[in-house]
């Protein structure tokens, strides 16, 4: 057993699901770390939540798009200093735009953040990750990713990507016994959904089954399971968490 700490690794942990992720992991006994990248007033809030509930937790800012960066921030902070037990890459953005309009730096950007960069922390997670034999990773993908939608290819590319990627990795770490899964949220109350006009979430609404937007913690509820003692034979698989939108 070494003496590192138990480190859950979120990225995008500053606010909506990644908070939530963050918090729930910290209830699960875990050393939660995060990064943000624009809003670190929000970061130092969740720091000081967890520890004053008694948890542990650190927030780095970190660009998700800057591979360079990420790869020296593993080499840094992580290798040597913490088993790694579980990364969630979560951090994402949106630059919606019908595809005939669709300018080359926003589809650049949002393949960036929502596709290269979980490559990046993957790709550098799963360096130790195998080396200990053991670990969990999370990719939070997206309902849109599974069925498309108007307005947002740059996005649903992304996230279709990142299901592939989870598929391949999930085959590729096996040998070692790390785990990747994706959790696909449907419609969710963050600051992501929280600029849509009524007319669109009421559209949103009629989609949906159960009749309501979903709540950070529904997908964090989720991660938990993934990342906790029951996933442990669960590989390679996308858990919809959608109120029934898309089966
Ligand atoms: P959000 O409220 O906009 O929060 C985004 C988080 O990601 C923030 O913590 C932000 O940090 C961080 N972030 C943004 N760009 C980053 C970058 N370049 N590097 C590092 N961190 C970055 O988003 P959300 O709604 O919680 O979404 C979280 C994830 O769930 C995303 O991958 C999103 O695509 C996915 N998702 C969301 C929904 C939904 O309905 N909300 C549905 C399906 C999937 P700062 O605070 O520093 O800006």
């Amino acid at each position: 057993m070494s003496d590192l700490p138990k480190v859950a690794l979120v990225t995008g942990g500053s606010r909506g699901i990644g908070r939530a992720v963050v918090e729930r992991l910290a209830q699960d006994g875990f050393e939660t770390w995060f990064t943000y990248v624009s809003r670190p007033e929000e970061a130092e809030k969740v720091v000081a939540e967890i520890e004053s509930a008694g948890g542990k937790a650190r927030a780095f800012k970190l660009d998700s798009g800057d591979s360079e960066a990420v790869a020296s921030f593993f080499k840094e902070e992580i290798k040597g200093k913490a088993e790694l037990e579980v990364l969630v890459n979560n951090a994402g953005i949106t630059r919606d735009g019908l595809l005939m309009r669709m300018k080359d730096e926003d589809w650049d950007r949002v393949i960036q953040i929502n596709l290269t960069g979980c490559f990046t922390f993957q790709r550098e997670a799963a360096k130790i990750m195998s080396k200990q034999r053991h670990g969990r990773i999370v990719n939070i993908t997206s309902v849109v990713g599974q069925m498309g939608n108007a307005g947002q290819a740059n996005y649903c590319a992304a996230k279709a990507g990142l299901i592939g990627l989870t598929k391949s990795s999930a085959r590729e770490l096996a040998a070692r016994n790390v785990t990747v899964n994706a959790v696909a949220p449907g419609f969710i109350q963050t600051d992501m959904t929280a600029e849509l006009p009524e007319k669109a979430v009421d559209a949103m609404l009629s989609q949906i089954p159960l009749k309501r937007l979903g709540a950070p913690e529904d997908i964090a509820a989720a991660v938990s399971f993934l990342a906790g003692p029951n996933a442990g034979y669960v590989t390679g698989q996308v858990l919809a968490v959608n109120g029934g939108m898309y089966m």
